[in-house]
């Protein structure tokens, strides 16, 4: 066979050749704009002059700080495409985690969101390798900013060679973008994506029984682009030709709702936070949904009840799926094999809330204390994932070591395997409680407390226990019509049925927010404070 290289230059140049009528809707600060792939596929090559000129070359990484937008679109093939890497940088990271991870990934150039600037500027006398910025606004003239030297995105696109040439010596394995962890303690860690391995993982995107991508699909990325280049979504969309929408800066559940009736959205992407958020709106307005396929929902345990609720009233489904920025991160996902579908909905409901199975072109193995768990969906063990879009390493960083051994990635996920291969995350290791040299897995709690009426979301944390080491404590925020009504011992009974005796949370705490990671999810830590306090408190 030919051994032609897949790097990301044939993904917009197919969009451009087959696609150019196809649409991107892009809501940005001053409102929705709407471009042809033929526009897009242009302004790209623009950009990619505009940074030739400003001499960013090959393997220079050059950073995003930015929403969902067409102009990050740009950026995401813009930057790969000319030889440079794209480093989308985490917006919701702190000031200091920000200036690291520019540091450490030795950002030449940066493209900047205006909203963004300020938490630029706190961190512009930190930043040492930043040679220009490039403000992404709206506006015809820059806003003032201590940075320097500062461009237009516009203007600079103005002046550009709509014709250039992306180069034809890129090699597959090239370095094309790099993304870091949201770290809840220590560093954020970086992972580079190469060429080959996105153009695999966006194959595997447009698979029947993955997220089947495809050109008769309008996709909405709600999970941001610098969220694991919003979960690949973009890529795909690109590649098949598929409509987009971008939803921008701070949105609403009310916006989304809106922008999902208009535009006809067939699927989504987001975490559970998005969709409990989203959920509440719909139950209470009015809206038409109908065009939507699928909601792809990760980043973290989608509740059941929540899974339930979305169908059962919305007649959403919902495609549960689970990875890391450290694969791509697609690697596995809930469809049902055709036997399964005849099952009733309770049964077909219970396999769909665990994570799925493997997506093809991977490999898993799950190690318990002695070797390879069995698959009976009980024994429990870390799950470790190989693969071509799996990174095998962190960008220089000691801590690879731990994590990727014998040619492995070692997830840090406890995880149960079932019969028919279907993945179930029980925790993250260090969220697991150990109560008795027994395990308590804090997301089934948490599950079965979101599947009560009155609750919006919950969180269980382990507090330190002088007899049984650690024992589980719940974190519940209720729904706003339930509030002073609702009383722990009610959450306590209904929990009572469903576990162990051992497993019931010795104490609820109603808060009226749950504390939330950069990204969306449980902020776990700072609860675990939080709670141990209240149990000192409590005595
Ligand atoms: P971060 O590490 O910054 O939170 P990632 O998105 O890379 O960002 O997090 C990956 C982790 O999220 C996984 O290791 C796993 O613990 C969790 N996760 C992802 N998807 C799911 C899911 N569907 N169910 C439960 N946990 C999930």
């Amino acid at each position: 066979m030919m051994q032609t290289p897949l790097t990301m230059t044939q993904m917009m140049e197919r969009a451009e050749k087959y696609f150019p009528k196809k649409q991107v809707v892009s809501r940005t600060a001053s409102g929705i704009q709407r471009f042809t792939y033929k526009q897009i596929a242009e302004r790209t090559r623009r950009l990619a002059d505009s940074l030739s000129k400003l001499g960013v070359t090959k393997g220079d990484r050059v950073g995003t700080l930015a929403w969902n937008h067409h102009r990050h679109l740009e950026a995401y093939f813009a930057i790969p495409c000319m030889g440079a890497v794209l480093h989308t940088v985490n917006i919701r990271l702190s000031p200091q985690h920000i200036s690291y991870i520019i540091n450490h990934a030795e950002d030449k150039v940066l493209l900047v969101d205006p909203d963004i600037l300020p938490l630029l500027e706190s961190c512009a006398a930190e930043l040492k390798t930043v040679k220009a910025f490039i403000i992404m606004t709206d506006d015809k003239e820059l806003p003032e900013t201590i940075l320097s030297p500062v461009y237009h995105y516009e203007k600079l696109l103005a002046e550009a060679n709509p014709d250039y040439h992306y180069p034809e010596d890129l090699d597959e394995n090239d370095p094309a973008g790099m993304c870091y962890t949201s770290a809840t303690t220590g560093n954020p860690k970086g992972v580079v994506y190469s060429h080959r391995g996105i153009v695999l993982h966006s194959m595997a995107l447009g698979l029947a029984d993955s997220a089947a991508i495809s050109e008769k699909d309008v996709a909405l990325p709600v999970v941001p682009m610098f969220h694991a280049n919003a979960w690949g979504m973009p890529f795909s969309a690109v590649w098949f030709g598929t409509s987009l929408v971008l939803p921008g800066p701070y949105f609403t559940p009310k916006l989304l709702a809106e922008l999902i009736e208009q535009e006809k959205v067939t699927v989504t992407a987001g975490v559970p936070t998005i969709w409990l958020g989203l959920l509440k709106e719909l139950d209470e307005g009015s809206y038409d949904l109908s065009s939507l396929r699928g909601v792809l929902c990760g980043g973290s345990a989608a509740p059941k009840g929540m899974i339930k609720a979305f169908e059962q009233r919305h007649n959403i489904p919902f495609m549960h799926a689970y990875g890391m920025t450290e694969t791509s991160p697609l690697v596995v996902i809930s469809t049902l094999k055709s036997y399964q579908e005849e099952l009733d909905y309770e049964e077909r409901l219970e396999l769909r809330a665990k994570q799925g199975t493997l997506v093809p072109g991977l490999e898993i193995k799950i190690l318990g204390k002695d070797g390879e768990v069995a698959w009976d969906g009980k024994e429990m063990g870390e799950l470790c994932i190989k693969g071509p879009w799996i990174a095998s390493e962190y960008y220089k960083d000691e801590r690879t070591e731990e994590a990727f051994r014998d040619g492995w990635l070692h997830t840090g996920d406890v995880v149960t395997i079932d019969e028919e291969g279907f993945v179930k995350i029980v925790d993250r290791t260090k969220d697991l409680i150990k109560s008795g040299g027994e395990w308590i897995s804090s997301v089934d709690l948490e599950n079965a407390l979101m599947a009560h009426d009155s609750v919006f979301e919950a969180a269980v944390v382990a507090v330190p226990h002088e007899q049984w080491q650690e024992r589980p404590f719940a974190c519940v925020v209720l729904k706003e019509a339930y509030k002073g009504k609702t009383t722990k011992e009610e959450l306590l009974e209904f929990l009572t049925p469903q576990f162990a005796k051992w497993w019931i949370p010795d104490d609820i705490l109603f808060l009226d927010e749950i504390p939330k990671t950069s990204v969306g999810k449980f902020l776990k830590m700072t609860l675990r404070d939080q709670v141990q306090k209240e149990a000192l408190r409590k005595g």
